[in-house]
């Protein structure tokens, strides 16, 4: 079967306990596959999404059935006998744009080593989420037909302690996606501009960089776009935020088949606009009962905010 539009997300899917200065969450469902996959199955209505992940026996029921009706594919989705899920704590800071992780138990996640099955090996946008990059080359290698476009994610701890493994992975993707302090932290640079040089020099043609309330910005060798945030009154829960934008950006790819940047400029609108809403509820609430118009109705917020009819003289 030619899967055109399909999309392949590999990542945690988890529990997390979250603490903001709004209140807090006992166990509730998260991992960043999860937040990928629930933003690209809203965009993407020309293709599937599929998800690749491991979770534990004690993942309920009614998660499953979340993606399901989304009509998320959860066959690349482990679920270990005997074994426990991912589970992340973390707790922002008043300004909430930092937060500190205060327990992550990889358990079932340690010993990941996903097998894609056949029917997967050929999905032409591969979303590889925040995951030990060995196991993210792992999945570029499983893939039979080299996907059009292979997008990824990662974060401070693997920059830290697997540097080598991550650039080795770096060199087989088109584009990263990553916030601003990781790109700092990744190139050694302060300035946005020359670390996006330097990252694009270790393998990406297109770098993503994630400004939280700021906005993205976009680059490759020769160009540079940006896309603000949507102005809020409250941010609830940034959780999932960085995901969710992911989800959204190869989402729409896949829904228009495209992989030019000038198509990518329109995918970190679509990213920003699901992530603002992302951050209005605590985890996955509002980011699971989204409407299409409610989609379309924030598209056009985003566009009028940058939208200006101006002469130049
Ligand atoms: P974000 O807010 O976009 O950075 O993503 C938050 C999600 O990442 C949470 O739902 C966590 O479950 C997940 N997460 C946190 N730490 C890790 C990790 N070390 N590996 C994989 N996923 C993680």
């Amino acid at each position: 079967m030619k899967r055109t539009n399909d999309v392949l997300v590999i990542g945690s899917v988890a529990f997390d306990a979250i603490e903001t200065p709004f209140g807090k969450t006992d166990k509730i469902i998260g991992g960043a596959a999860t937040y990928i996959s629930l933003a690209a199955s809203y965009l993407n209505r020309a293709g599937k999404t599929h998800l690749v992940g491991i979770v534990g026996d004690d993942f309920p029921q009614s998660g499953l059935d979340m993606f399901a009706e989304k009509g998320i594919d959860t066959k690349g989705l482990e679920i270990k006998e005997g074994g426990k899920t991912f589970f992340w704590s973390g707790k922002y800071h008043n300004d909430m744009n930092s937060r500190d992780t205060l327990v992550t138990e990889l358990n079932v996640l340690a010993e990941f080593d996903p097998v894609l099955p056949e029917e997967y090996r050929s999905i032409p946008y591969l979303m590889l989420g925040n995951l030990e990059p060995r196991i993210q080359k792992s999945v570029i290698e499983q893939m039979e037909v080299r996907p059009e476009l292979i997008v990824m994610d990662t974060m401070d701890f693997w920059i830290d302690s697997f540097r080598d493994d991550l650039l080795e992975t770096l060199k087989l993707v088109d584009v990263i996606s990553i916030n601003d302090e990781e790109a700092r932290q990744l190139s050694g640079e302060y300035s946005l501009v020359k670390a996006s040089r330097k990252i694009l020099a270790m393998g990406p043609k297109v770098v993503v960089i994630k400004k939280g309330e700021h906005g993205a910005l976009l680059f490759n060798d020769h160009q540079v776009y940006f896309a603000p945030a949507l102005p809020l009154e409250d941010v609830f829960d940034p959780t999932g935020a960085g995901d969710t934008f992911a989800g959204g950006f190869i989402g729409h790819l896949a829904n228009v088949g495209g992989t030019e940047f000038d198509e990518m400029k329109r995918a970190i609108l679509f990213g920003s606009a699901l992530a603002s809403f992302c951050v209005e509820k605590f985890g996955l609430e509002r980011l699971e009962n989204l409407s299409g118009e409610e989609i379309s109705g924030r598209l056009r917020e985003f566009i009028d905010l940058v939208q200006i009819d101006m002469e130049f003289v």
